[in-house]
């Protein structure tokens, strides 16, 4: 993929975002944690807040869109996130409101030279996207994290990708033996909850015989996996492709 970049500024339940650029072409995915661990990350890799042309939101959960109230406070860029997840982000904030644009579940929009495109996902919050970002030359960027499982509309949006940023939550066992009361245990594993490593890597040979090259594996648990679980699960498989974990606490370029 000829002058792309794809970083993973942070991941996880403490906060997740990803830079895009594609030529001039600058996007975020998700705004968790603040403004200010989300500007000076964005620096530290080469980019400018100034520069970003759009943000778009998977879903309302406070580790995508913290950010956002400071974020509209002090810059007009265009916040994209679906009518439901606006609901209930716009009733704990009023700042936003005057950046945002508000798209049913499925919706298009072209930044420059990339289309940006929007499937439903299944997860515990009102609602829940996944995006994929088409590129001029014709290949595209899958991108979905906090997914319960892997659906029909997660397998037509993604296959066909060149790189893909995709959830690795939890090692199943780490789940069941760790700290959390049963009840979270059991949202986590639920097919609306988010996915595990078993349940990822189930789903790499289908992504790599469908052109997959790339693969960064996002919003680790920090209490249910580590960076070398999810590695191991995944590398298990031999695909022979470029496969990366997304650290917690700092960038991770997969492109
Ligand atoms: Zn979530
Ligand atoms: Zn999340």
């Amino acid at each position: 993929m000829e002058n792309v970049s794809l970083v993973s500024l942070y991941s996880g339940s403490k906060g997740n975002c990803t830079y895009i650029r594609v030529g001039s072409d600058e996007i975020l995915i998700d705004a968790g944690r603040s403004m200010r661990a989300l500007t000076s990350a964005l620096t530290s890799v080469g980019g400018d807040i100034s520069r970003i042309k759009a943000i778009f939101i998977t879903h309302e959960h406070s580790d995508h869109i913290s950010a956002l109230e400071m974020l509209s406070k002090k810059f007009r860029i265009p916040i994209h996130m679906t009518e439901d997840s606006a609901k209930k982000v716009l009733a704990t904030t009023s700042y936003v409101k005057s950046n945002l644009i508000c798209h049913s579940p499925l919706f298009e929009e072209k930044i420059g030279d990339i289309t940006v495109r929007s499937f439903p996902t299944p997860h515990d919050s009102d609602m829940s996207v996944g995006y994929t970002i088409g590129l001029p030359s014709g290949e595209k960027i899958g991108y979905a994290t906090d997914i319960g499982h892997i659906t029909r509309e997660i397998r037509e949006n993604l296959l066909g990708s060149s790189a893909v940023v995709i959830e690795s939550n939890h090692d199943l066992q780490m789940l069941h033996d760790g700290p959390y009361p049963a009840w979270l245990k059991v949202r986590i594993g639920s097919p609306r909850g988010h996915l595990s490593n078993a349940d990822c890597s189930a789903f790499l040979p289908e992504l790599v015989a469908s052109g997959t090259r790339d693969i960064l594996l996002a919003h680790l648990s920090g209490e249910n996996n580590t960076p070398a679980e999810a590695l191991k699960a995944a590398m298990s498989l031999n695909l022979g492709i470029h496969i990366d974990v997304a650290r917690e606490g700092e960038p991770t370029r997969l492109i």
